[in-house]
């Protein structure tokens, strides 16, 4: 295995452990934030925020939605013209927000124009390049299709932030359930060769497959996330923030 690459391949459905309780509970508390169809519109954040993207139809507004365990947190637009906006999400305690959670337009209609795909382009390549507070990338792709030219092209966005460990990126291959356990590790090993060209000593890339019906790699996912947000230096967290949330073992 490459280093820095890991694969979380959990074919299993296991009953969560502690650790990922809490960060369910933590990914169960998203609400809406706000709404911007531009960078400039985007709040300033100290908070670590984690963007979903991924081509139309791989599955993100279900996954979004099942790790927050509500049933239209995230939609997808069918009609490209409504799109392009960038979603945000408050992640933590109502009073005490820990992190954001970003939804991004999807992208790979066949159907759009050229002038909304330029215009998908600039808005995502803008925010994968400049966002300050973009922490980590929650890069969907379904298990079945593997990696597209956009979903390349998006890696190539991000590609220098996440091989300096500024940016952490982790691949869902969506969809699991429609793999039989072969096909599901055949899935796996082409995101890691693809990923492997993002891996350096400094990037945290990891790949899993997942099923939001199923629940494959749910847990996982949500202890990842839950994770990036906990090891942040403690000058920029609060101390409560370092505190492991698991709930009372009962
Ligand atoms: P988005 O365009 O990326 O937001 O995709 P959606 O979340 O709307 O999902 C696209 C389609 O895939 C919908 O018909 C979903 O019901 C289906 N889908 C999403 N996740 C899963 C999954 O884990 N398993 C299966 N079998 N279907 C899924």
């Amino acid at each position: 295995m490459t280093s820095g690459l890991q694969a979380r391949s959990t074919s299993r459905v296991e009953a969560p452990s502690a650790a990922a309780k809490a960060a369910l509970g933590w990914t169960h508390s998203a609400r809406f934030l706000t709404t911007a169809s531009r960078l400039d519109q985007l709040p300033a954040t100290e908070l670590p925020e984690i963007a979903f993207v991924g081509r139309s139809n791989a599955g993100k507004s279900t996954a979004i939605n099942r790790l927050a365990q509500q049933k239209r947190l995230a939609f997808a637009s069918r009609t490209p013209g409504r799109t392009q906006h960038i979603n945000l999400f408050e992640v933590g305690p109502k009073d005490a927000p820990d992190a954001l959670f970003a939804d991004l337009p999807g992208y790979g209609y066949a159907a759009v124009e050229r002038a909304a795909k330029l215009r998908w382009q600039e808005v995502m390549a803008q925010y994968l390049e400049l966002r300050r507070s973009l922490y980590g990338v929650v890069l969907m792709i379904d298990s079945r299709l593997g990696f597209t030219d956009l979903d390349r092209q998006l890696l190539s966005w991000i590609a220098p932030r996440v091989s300096t460990g500024q940016v952490r990126l982790l691949a869902l291959l969506t969809k699991a359930d429609k793999l039989n356990k072969r096909d599901g590790q055949l899935s796996l090993q082409a995101a890691q060769q693809v990923l492997a060209e993002l891996s350096t000593d400094e990037a945290d890339v990891s790949v899993t497959l997942f099923s939001a019906l199923s629940r494959q790699g749910l847990p996982d996912v949500a202890e990842a996330l839950h994770g990036w947000t906990r090891v942040r230096t403690p000058a920029s967290t609060p101390a409560s923030a370092l505190v492991p949330a698991d709930p009372p073992t009962p």
